[in-house]
């Protein structure tokens, strides 16, 4: 077949597809784009062609693709996820792969090949997302747990629980109603989360690589990868008394309607732990050792 003929063919294929195809040079600039990059940014192709990455996604967005980019001129294949505003399409989430495109041993352009995962990503949210206050529920929390249990296990690093439960909640929603508990959880998966913020202090806070679940009705729980068991109780010592001293709303005027959590510790391998449930199962067991010991404690797994 003729060359020009099948560069028709291939321009065809390139420009039917749903998906976003572009090539940026080494400047980041825009040297390809196919129609549906076009259409997604209610742009022609002479509107894109020359812009750089900047130009397109403002600076702020930029930051973040450019790490990815800068890693593919180095030759290197490269995926990430990430959620793009696009004119057309609004928030969307897309899988982005970069290649390398070289001439000689130079990487002179690269290829970017992005897939929208939108309903994927807000699928697996619904399956592992607690709707009332936004954190990973139970089957995230234990699907997580069996993956880091076998990673701890095979490289022999330390793995620490926390498992947290309201103190006397009951009395809560008898008290205040239902409503207002909801509203306690709520702040308090905020607590926790706030636990992962430099604001929270320097040292004993939550890392990006932890897991903080809502276990159940007022259970949490935080799995804490290469974390020995002291730190571990640390930190949990630091959120329980950032949940003691919480102004939590409507509780002002109701003295008796303090909110306390009792926490309990285990952790790999100090504990004799063989597998992920047994993990759970001493850390909870820990919890009630803090009930029992009085509440608005941490108690360390014995055994
Ligand atoms: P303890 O200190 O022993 O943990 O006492 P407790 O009252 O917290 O323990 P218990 O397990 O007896 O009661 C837990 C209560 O948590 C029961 C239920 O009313 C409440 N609860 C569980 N899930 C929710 C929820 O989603 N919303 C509200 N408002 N309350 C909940
Ligand atoms: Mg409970
Ligand atoms: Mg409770």
């Amino acid at each position: 077949m003729e060359h020009k003929q099948r560069i028709k063919k291939y321009e065809f294929i390139v420009n039917t597809s749903n998906e976003f195809m572009t090539m940026i040079d080494r400047e980041h600039r825009y040297v390809e784009a196919n129609q549906a990059y076009c259409q997604a940014h209610n742009r022609t192709l002479d509107q894109v062609l020359g812009k750089t990455i900047s130009e397109m996604w403002g600076e702020e967005k930029t930051v973040i693709i450019r790490k990815f980019v800068d890693e593919c001129f180095k030759g290197h294949e490269v995926n990430y996820e990430s959620w793009f505003e696009f004119p057309a399409l609004g928030r969307r989430c897309f899988e982005v792969y970069c290649y390398p495109f070289n001439e000689g041993e130079e990487t002179t352009h690269i290829v970017v090949v992005s897939r929208d995962i939108t309903e994927r990503k807000e699928l697996q949210h619904k399956v592992f997302v607690d709707p009332l206050t936004n954190m990973f529920n139970y089957r995230y929390m234990s699907q997580r747990l069996e993956e880091e249990f076998e990673r701890a296990r095979r490289y022999n690093l330390d793995l620490s629980m926390l498992f947290a439960d309201i103190d006397h909640f009951k009395k809560i929603n008898d008290l205040l109603g239902h409503q207002v508990g909801n509203e306690v959880l709520t702040h308090i998966a905020h607590i926790f989360g706030n636990a992962t913020q430099p604001s929270f202090g320097n040292t004993a806070r939550l890392r990006k690589a932890d897991i903080i679940a809502r276990f159940g009705g007022e259970e949490f729980v935080v799995l804490l990868p290469e974390t020995g068991k002291s730190d571990a109780e640390a930190i949990g010592e630091r959120i329980r008394a950032t949940v003691e001293g919480y102004a939590f709303p409507h509780l002002d005027k109701t003295p008796e309607a303090r909110i306390t959590i009792s926490i309990g510790v285990a952790a790999v391998p100090l504990d004799n732990i063989q597998n992920a449930g047994e993990l759970i199962k001493k850390a909870d067991l820990a919890m009630y050792e803090a009930k029992n010991l009085g509440r608005n404690r941490v108690s360390l797994y014995t055994d």
